[in-house]
């Protein structure tokens, strides 16, 4: 596919342009009740500015803007550490049932004993997964996963009476998040180096650690998509010195049934059920961060989690809690989704995941080390990061490389992550694409690589079919345009 004419730019067509005066979408029947007095007239506002459109026109025009949505659903989607993976549909109708949908968060406990139920089995499969002995459901996301976690840590070190430990040590190939949570945390965040092969540089960690250090946040596997060969060695030289072992398991779809974080030594984990256990994600929301600890760390988990007594299902508050980290019980309708996940899989199913998520990315990576420099040049888990150094010297940067796979109906990966490499260009292709959608991707990049060669231009500007093409995205950031005001034109 190569340049073809952009998309009508629907955005700057807005149903206020279409709008005719006197016409109509629906037409309500005469009406049969008396008509209500108005409010006082000074409490009406004059002008609406309500488009006017008839019922055809109204469809046209948002089916027009759903299909300029990308999505799972409408494509491959390789943007890396994300997990944009195809998530099946019945997963979304068990989430629906009315038994679960239609739950109220303050039901008296006994009609409310199979949802209980359900978190309850989810919270000891999770341990079982990570190999940890257990498991709150009620961080909302992964991020407030990690900083539930970092307080838990707070917590129990204070009752340790090591205060003291005020570092956390971050590798610089972790995920963002995890010197954020540290920060947030009211640590103080050592950054620890990598070495040439993209592991954790054992010298940089030693002299790094030492009686004042609470713990070590390590991203599992690393943003370069790499699993840490030492990680027993660390996390032995980590609890000599009293020290814990956080881990980041967000992209645990590359460890599922193979690995367990308990077994390496990590004391606590995250991990994302809006990632690997079937949730849609983007968008911003709605996450699920469980957390995973070892027995020590339990008594600190946040309220409530569930537990099972002789009369049933109850919610418990741990003895030494950190409290509560949202309202309620978490995010329910995606724990409904991670359980179906989990039930429909089995152990087997959980296995094939993680391989089929590490031989897509090892896939991906050996079609393409040709046309892009490998910069940790070994194989890969479940996800692959190229860098467009190459390229850039023929003067196109891995952005132009992404706006490009536009053109060829692709959302591009992540680029300029991790911040590591140069140029960088992270591709996930998950364990849900067929050998065809990445031949088809893989074709794409290639093609691109031959582009910058003979005509680099035509990346540069890319892209050339979608309805808008380069954003300044400063201004669209500081003074985006979000309102359509009649006075000023169609200005914020
Ligand atoms: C996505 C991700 C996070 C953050 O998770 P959110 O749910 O977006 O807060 C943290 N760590 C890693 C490795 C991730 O991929």
């Amino acid at each position: 596919m190569s340049s073809g004419p952009r998309q009508p730019d629907i955005g700057a067509r807005l149903t206020f342009d279409l709008s005719k005066p006197g016409r109509t979408a629906c037409s309500l029947p005469p009406c049969d009740v008396p008509a209500a007095e108005l409010p006082p007239p000074q409490l009406l506002r004059r002008e609406l500015n309500l488009p006017e459109l008839s019922q055809v026109d109204l469809v046209r025009y948002f089916l027009a803007l759903s299909r300029l949505n990308y999505g799972v659903d409408s494509g491959f989607y390789p943007l890396g550490s994300c997990t944009m993976k195809y998530n099946p549909k019945v997963h979304e109708e068990l989430a629906c049932l009315p038994g679960f949908t239609r739950l109220h968060p303050l039901q008296p406990l006994e009609t409310v004993q199979g949802a209980l139920a359900l978190m309850y089995d989810l919270q000891r499969w999770l341990a079982e997964i990570t190999g940890l002995d257990a498991v709150s459901l009620a961080p909302a996301a992964g991020a407030q996963g990690e900083l539930t976690g970092i307080l838990m840590i707070k917590a129990y070190l204070a009752d340790r009476g090591e205060e003291g430990r005020r570092r956390v040590l971050v590798p610089d190939s972790a995920h963002g998040t995890n010197p954020a949570t540290a920060a947030m945390g009211g640590f103080e965040v050592v950054t620890v180096a990598s070495d040439n092969q993209g592991n954790t540089d054992m010298q940089a960690l030693a002299s790094a650690l030492d009686d004042g250090v609470a713990a070590l946040m390590l991203t599992l596997p690393n943003t370069l998509g790499l699993f840490e060969p030492n990680i027993g060695r660390i996390a032995e030289m980590l609890h000599r010195k009293g020290a814990l072992l956080y881990g980041d398991g967000a992209n645990v779809n590359a460890l599922l049934g193979r690995a367990r974080f308990g077994d390496m030594g990590f004391d606590i984990v995250h991990l994302n059920m809006h990632k690997t256990f079937s949730t849609p994600h983007g968008g911003g929301g709605p996450g699920s961060g469980p957390l995973a600890v070892k027995g020590h760390l339990a008594p600190y988990l946040p309220t409530p989690v569930v537990d099972k007594e002789s009369e049933g299902f109850v919610l418990a508050t741990p003895e030494r809690s950190i409290g509560r980290v949202g309202l309620f019980y978490g995010h329910f309708g995606v724990l409904v989704r991670a359980y179906a996940y989990l039930r429909a899989l089995g152990v087997e199913g959980l296995r094939q995941v993680s391989e089929n998520a590490v031989i897509n990315a090892n896939y991906v990576l050996a079609r393409l080390r040709q046309a892009y420099h490998l910069p940790y040049d070994r194989r890969c888990m479940h996800e692959v990061v190229f860098s467009g150094s190459r390229q850039r010297a023929k003067g196109v940067r891995t952005w132009d490389i992404a706006k490009r796979l536009i053109d060829y109906g692709f959302h591009p990966p992540t680029v300029y992550f991790p911040l590591i490499v140069d140029e960088a260009l992270m591709i996930e292709p998950t364990e849900t694409e067929s050998k065809e959608a990445l031949d088809a991707f893989c074709d794409a990049l290639l093609a691109i690589a031959r582009e910058v060669e003979k005509e680099p231009q035509v990346v540069k500007e890319a892209p050339h079919t979608a309805p808008i093409g380069r954003l300044d995205e400063a201004t669209a950031a500081r003074r985006p345009v979000l309102r359509w005001r009649r006075e000023a034109g169609n200005e914020s």
